[in-house]
């Protein structure tokens, strides 16, 4: 398949229809692009602002195909789209990323794994299948540390800390006795992400580090630049980007979750082969922002500049932190972003506010 531009008027499909492809879909509509959707939740978040939407199961392969026939590109909103659906995409339109992104970052076992292949670190881990790998993990690793399950694990759920041996048990039990990975403590200073693009060339951009607040395992707040970054720190992160963005072949946003160990030392947490919410700050403090870069590199197009016009603290709208909306709307330093949700709910993202302050 051709890496040939795709001319303004073509058709993009996202496969998932939350926020994030919701706001894929008005930047590639702000590009000149007509942008489908395919998710299985009927009246999802980007059905509202797309030229077309198609409601029906994932595992539902002529609705699939149906979809797909129609793009020139095919992108996907999140990790978890099953590797089947994205296998019958593939074959009708250019899919980027590609599944071997999707693939590695499915399994945080697989996808530790990988990144230490590509030569970055991250925190010891082990693999657990059951009470006795986990006791022998454990062995290995020291306390503390956390027991995640390899799949389906988002904003820290499917995850339990072990703090002493005897917990053991209890932890594996509270993770559903899954299929899981044991990790050792990183002893952070702070949390760090990186969000980067690659083009169809293989170029890759990316924007300034952000640090990143979370509570209960979802993110609080971002704030970009991050502070105290010196040019050496940033050219790592973005070195790690690069490391692993070309390890994946990936065509796309990526965003890259780091622990900042001090003196500059990075290590990884987690990658994300997706538009992230540490990168939605670039809505307000970028030229070229997260969703329209991604919607460039999918179209195969030149990426945009990364660079940051102003400093900026993002706000995650959580459940009923919504409700706010009309003192936000009147606030002239809030940038509001809300998301169409219909019905919320405790822990649900609902929105998320910038506020831009002079770099
Ligand atoms: P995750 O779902 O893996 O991104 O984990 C959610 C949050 O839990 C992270 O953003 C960290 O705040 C914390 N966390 C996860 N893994 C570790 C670790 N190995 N060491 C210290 N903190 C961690």
């Amino acid at each position: 398949m051709s890496d040939a531009p795709l001319a303004p008027g073509s058709v993009i499909g996202i496969l998932g229809g939350g926020q994030l492809g919701r706001m894929l879909a008005t930047a590639g509509a702000a590009l000149g692009f007509d942008v489908h959707i395919y998710d299985p939740e009927p009246d999802c978040p980007a059905s509202r602002v797309a030229a077309r939407s198609y409601c029906a199961p994932w595992d539902d392969a002529g609705a699939v195909a149906n979809f797909a026939n129609r793009c020139a590109a095919i992108t996907y909103e999140f990790e978890n789209v099953p590797v089947e659906t994205v296998a019958i995409a593939a074959a009708a339109a250019p899919l980027r990323p590609g599944a071997k992104s999707l693939e590695l970052t499915q399994d945080r076992f697989i996808e530790k794994h990988f990144i230490n292949q590509q030569g970055v670190k991250t925190v010891p881990f082990a693999q657990v299948d059951d009470v006795d790998s986990l006791e022998a993990a454990i062995e290995n690793i020291g306390l503390p540390a956390v027991l995640k399950t390899r799949r389906f694990g988002y904003d820290g759920k499917g995850q339990a800390w072990i703090r002493d041996a005897e917990d053991a048990r209890a932890a594996w039990e509270m993770i559903g006795g899954q299929p899981a990975i044991l990790e050792g403590a990183a002893a952070f200073r702070r949390e760090l992400s990186v969000v980067a693009a690659r083009s169809v060339r293989g170029e890759v951009l990316a924007f300034p580090l952000s640090e990143n607040v979370h509570g209960d395992g979802i993110l609080k707040t971002t704030t970009a630049p991050a502070h105290g970054v010196d040019s050496a720190t940033q050219d790592r992160a973005l070195a790690i980007a690069r490391a692993l963005g070309n390890g994946l072949e990936h065509v796309g946003v990526f965003a890259v979750e780091l622990f900042d160990l001090g003196e500059g030392e990075l290590i990884v947490n987690e990658i994300a082969p997706r538009v992230h919410n540490t990168g939605h700050w670039t809505m307000d403090g970028c030229g070229c922002d997260q969703f329209e870069q991604h919607m460039r590199a999918v179209a195969g197009w030149p990426l945009g500049d990364p660079a940051a016009h102003s400093a900026c603290v993002m706000s995650n709208l959580i459940g009923h932190d919504a409700e706010a909306w009309a003192d936000l709307a009147a606030d002239p330093q809030a940038r509001l972003h809300l998301y169409g949700k219909r019905e919320t709910r405790d822990g649900r993202k609902m929105g998320h506010v910038n506020r831009l302050s002079p770099l």
